[in-house]
C-alpha cells in the first residue's frame, strides 16, 4: 500500500474515533419543561437520570416499586429545580401496571415528550440452574413491560414528536457466563426496538427510538453482583445517566457508554 493511501486511512480512522469520542452535544434548554417518564428511578442509573432532568428544569414522573424511596427521590428532584416531580409506585411484573403508569404520566404532565425505559428486575449472577419460571418472570419485567409502555405511549409521543429511550446493555450484544436470563431480556430488547426503529421510519413517524448500550456501571446492584468475578472498570452512574439523556435528546438511534465499546462490538 502506498504511503499516501496509508496516511489517508489513518486520518479517516482518527477522525472517526475523534467523532465517537466527542459524541453529540446536549442543549440543556431543550429539556426545560420537557415531560419525561423515567422507570426504575428509585435507585441506580434511573435515579441519576431523574436528578439530571430535574436540574435541567424538566417535568418528571418517576416509577419503581418502593413508594418511600420514590418519595425521597421526588423531594430531591424538587430541590434540584424540576418544574414538576411526581411518583407512582408500580410493579412491572404485574401486566396491568405498565399501561397504568404511562396513563398516569400523560394525565399528570398533560402529554409526554420522553419515555425512558430503564428498570430491571433482580436476577442472580450465577450459572443457569434450569429455572424457566424466573426467566419467564424476568421477560415480563425487563422486556414485555417495555413493549406495553411503548405501545401506550406511542400515540402521545407521535403528537409531541417525542422519543422512547431504551436502556440496554453490552450483555444484549454479546454473551457471557452467569447472566443467561438477564442477557436474554436485553437481546430481546435490542431486537425488538431495533426493528421498531425501522418500522417507524418506514411509516414516517415523528417518534425517535434511542437504544443505549451500557458497559459496567458503578451502581450498588451491579457492583454487588460482579464482586470477586471481574476487575474491569465500572463507570460512574451519573455520567451514564447524562449520556442516556443526551443520546435521547439528540435522537441518536444507538449509543454506547463508555463510547469505546462501540468499536469493540463492531
Ligand atoms: P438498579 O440499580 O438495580 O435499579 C433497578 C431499578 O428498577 C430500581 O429503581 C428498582 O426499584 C426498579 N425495579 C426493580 N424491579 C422492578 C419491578 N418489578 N417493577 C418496577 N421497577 C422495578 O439497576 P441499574 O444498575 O441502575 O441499571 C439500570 C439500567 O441500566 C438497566 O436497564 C440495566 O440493564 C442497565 N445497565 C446497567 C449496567 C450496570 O452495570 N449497572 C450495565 C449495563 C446496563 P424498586 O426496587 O424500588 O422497584
Amino acid at each position: 500500500m502506498k504511503a499516501f493511501t496509508k496516511l489517508v486511512l489513518v486520518g479517516v480512522a482518527a477522525a472517526f474515533v475523534a467523532f465517537q469520542w466527542r459524541g453529540p452535544t446536549l442543549d440543556p434548554e431543550s429539556l426545560k419543561g420537557a415531560r419525561v417518564l423515567v422507570t426504575g428511578a428509585s435507585t441506580g442509573i434511573g435515579e441519576q437520570i431523574a436528578y439530571h432532568l430535574a436540574g435541567f428544569g424538566a417535568k418528571v414522573v418517576i416509577t419503581a416499586r418502593r413508594e418511600k424511596v420514590l418519595q425521597q427521590v421526588v423531594e430531591k428532584c424538587q430541590v434540584l429545580g424540576a418544574q414538576k416531580a411526581l411518583h407512582i409506585a408500580a410493579d412491572m411484573a404485574n401486566p396491568s401496571d405498565p399501561e397504568r403508569v404511562v396513563k398516569f404520566a400523560v394525565d399528570k404532565l398533560g402529554g409526554l415528550d420522553y419515555l425512558v425505559l430503564n428498570h430491571i428486575g433482580p436476577s442472580p449472577f450465577a450459572m443457569w440452574d434450569g429455572d424457566v419460571e424466573h426467566t419467564r418472570w424476568l421477560m415480563q419485567v425487563n422486556f414485555l413491560s417495555y413493549l406495553q409502555m411503548a405501545k401506550t405511549a406511542l400515540p402521545v409521543l407521535e403528537q409531541s414528536k417525542g422519543s422512547i429511550v431504551v436502556v440496554s446493555s453490552l450483555l444484549g450484544k454479546m454473551c457471557s457466563p452467569f447472566v443467561a436470563p438477564y442477557s436474554s431480556t436485553k437481546f430481546a430488547l435490542n431486537g425488538f426496538f431495533g426493528t421498531l426503529q425501522h418500522e417507524l421510519a418506514m411509516q414516517r413517524s415523528n417518534v425517535s427510538i434511542t437504544i443505549c448500550v451500557l458497559g459496567l456501571i458503578d451502581t450498588d446492584s451491579a457492583l454487588e453482583k460482579v464482586k470477586g468475578f471481574t476487575n474491569i472498570q465500572a463507570w460512574p452512574a451519573s455520567e451514564a445517566a447524562l449520556h442516556i439523556i443526551t443520546s435521547g435528546a439528540t435522537r441518536e438511534a444507538e449509543s454506547y457508554y463508555p463510547w469505546f465499546w462501540s468499536q469493540i462490538i463492531l
